[in-house]
């Protein structure tokens, strides 16, 4: 990918410079490790960046492995829906997807060996019970009563949990490292626990499953992973991941690293709470456009190299912070307004009629959609009647008006010819209804030959040719700037007008644009046409982005 900008001043870059220049590690190997119980968010996508970027940096390799120790909260949707979001945002994982289920076999030997070395138990404490034995931040935990069986009885209970002849909750497979240990996970941590459920890549051949801690760093280690990178809330989490290399016979040595998570304001980045917006029906879906998740911004219209660009202008450091919903739309308004194709739509018509053109005039001029990149041209028609934006005519001209179409007053039309207002009609309600004109002639491309030049330029479309579009008008999700902090229901911080539906009139070339064709509607915003529902018989665009950031609007 040639258009992402330089990388390599993390830290996590940094340590994998060290590594390679040493001869500790000879070729990076990184992971990405999705849960498949939801679909991928802005958070992800930095974490994505971070572990395909530096692969890709160092001449190395980026699994993706799904990390499905969870089967009752997953699915194939989810699995399905990660895929096209990493690939998406412009990243390819080494090989085959990978599951930590094509692990399990392994994984149970491996707790079979621990067993046998003393090192894991079958413990039958009830969850509270365990809980109370656990101890707290302050007090040490205490052994449980489990703790010493012999080698024997545990792989002989370990065997009887496999074959399904206890019940959930009935008992659980223990490391045993040190009740006693300030660290809570060195507690004698679970490692296996009974779920009778189906999993959607082993279906009914385990009834037991591996904890997220016994799963992990073993992967790392069979995939030969050699930086495994994840958000600091698994610091606490690494000595365990130690121990469990340490003390297995593992293929590898892979080492974990923690960065800080993002969080975004007026945006929530939780899996669990954006599957409630959906199954409560806040949101259409998934991929609503109001969505932090990747394809909801895909489907606003944002570019994979937008949120690129933003994951490294965030940064990744070793602490957590909150970053500025801002910083994320100004890389996308930039990222559109540096590439995306330029073209015509009029939201709040006003109909202008060119008094000194024919009734059938029709002429169709050629515009390119961009002022400088070579993105093509389209035909727009040229009719006696047009129409334009309500707000770029006024009835009397003042210095305040002077880009304005007023009588007397010229403006140009963009793309097009200039055109100068000779009187208009009002409604009962005082409204102007409809503006006469007449075209300057021989003035496309030039200014005027009488040398009186339009001082404004504005946007129109062909009244009889335009397409009706449905507009999608998109703001923040959310009108308070830490929507799950505090006592309220974040679900009270929804912004009513986070959609608001619209009509506007397009140039017809756009009815015809593939889904996802991000433009640039000249001075109203960045729209797309919608992923799912723009048809050319039925035109409808999202609202990206407006063009500038006006607080008011966008802070609701
Ligand atoms: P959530 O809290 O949204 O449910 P998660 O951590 O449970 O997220 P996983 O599917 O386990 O979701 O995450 C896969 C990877 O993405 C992990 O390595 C995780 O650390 C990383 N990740 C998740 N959320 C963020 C975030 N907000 N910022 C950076 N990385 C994240
Ligand atoms: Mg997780």
């Amino acid at each position: 990918m040639t258009d992402v900008p330089a990388r390599g001043n993390n830290f996590v870059a940094k340590i994998i410079e060290e590594d390679l220049a040493s001869g500790k590690v000879e070729r990076v190997v990184t992971r990405f490790p999705p849960e498949p119980n939801g679909y991928l968010h802005v958070g992800h996508a930095k974490s994505i960046c971070l572990n395909f970027g530096v692969a890709e940096q160092f001449g190395g390799g980026c699994n993706l492995r799904f990390d499905d120790t969870n089967p009752e909260k997953e699915s194939q949707e989810y699995i399905n829906a990660i895929k096209e979001d990493v690939q998406w945002l412009g990243f390819q994982w080494q090989g085959d997807i990978r599951f930590a289920s094509d692990y399990f076999d392994q994984l149970h030997q491996w707790a079979v060996e621990l067993i046998k070395a003393g090192k894991a138990y079958v413990c039958d404490l009830s969850p509270e019970d365990a809980r109370t034995y656990r101890g707290t931040l302050t007090e040490p935990g205490k052994n449980s009563p489990f703790r010493d069986r012999s080698v024997d009885e545990n792989l002989e209970l370990f065997e009887k949990m496999r074959l399904g002849e206890f019940d959930e909750g009935a008992c659980v497979l223990r490391a045993k490292i040190d009740m006693a240990s300030s660290n809570m996970n060195l507690r004698d941590p679970i490692i296996y626990r009974i779920r009778k459920v189906h999993h959607h890549q082993t279906g009914d051949k385990w009834c037991i499953y591996p904890t997220y801690d016994f799963t992990h760093g073993q992967s790392d280690a069979i995939e030969g992973v050699t930086h495994s990178v994840c958000t600091l809330e698994f610091e606490d989490h690494r000595p365990l991941y130690e121990w469990f290399i340490e003390s297995l016979p593992v293929p590898a040595q892979p080492k974990q690293y923690e960065f800080g998570r993002l969080n975004l304001d007026y945006t929530v980045t939780s899996k669990r709470k954006l599957k409630a917006l959906v199954d409560d029906e806040v949101v259409t879906g998934w991929n609503d456009p109001r969505m932090p998740t990747i394809s909801g911004m895909r489907r606003r219209g944002f570019t994979p190299r937008s949120v690129r660009n933003f994951c490294e202008m965030i940064g990744v450091t070793r602490s957590d912070g909150m970053v500025d919903v801002a910083m994320l739309e100004h890389a996308v308004r930039d990222d559109l307004n540096k590439n995306a194709p330029r073209a015509m739509c009029v939201i709040n018509p006003l109909k202008v009629v060119i008094e000194n053109l024919p009734e059938d005039h029709l002429e169709q001029l050629t515009a390119p959609y961009h002022p400088e990149l070579d993105l093509g041209t389209r035909e727009m028609p040229f009719t006696r009647e047009i129409l334009i934006d309500a707000g770029d005519f006024k009835e009397e001209y003042s210095k305040k008006f002077k880009k304005k179409l007023t009588p007397g007053n010229r403006i140009r039309l963009r793309q097009g010819y200039v055109l100068e207002a000779l009187d208009y009609d009002k409604n009962d309600a005082g409204e102007v209804t409809l503006v006469r004109a007449k075209l300057i002639e021989n003035t496309l491309g030039v200014d005027p030959e009488d040398g009186i030049k339009p001082k404004g330029v504005v946007h129109w479309v062909s009244a009889s040719h335009a397409v009706e579009a449905e507009l999608r008008l998109y703001q923040r999700l959310f009108n308070n700037p830490t929507p799950d902090k505090g006592d309220a229901d974040y679900k009270e911080h929804i912004n009513p007008e986070s959609l608001v539906i619209a009509k506007g009139w397009v140039e017809p070339a756009l009815a015809n644009v593939t889904p996802e064709s991000n433009f640039q509607f000249e001075r109203e915003g960045y729209y797309v046409a919608d992923r799912f529902d723009h048809t050319s018989e039925q035109p409808v665009f999202n609202l990206t982005i407006g063009l500038r950031e006006d607080k008011a609007l966008q802070k609701a």
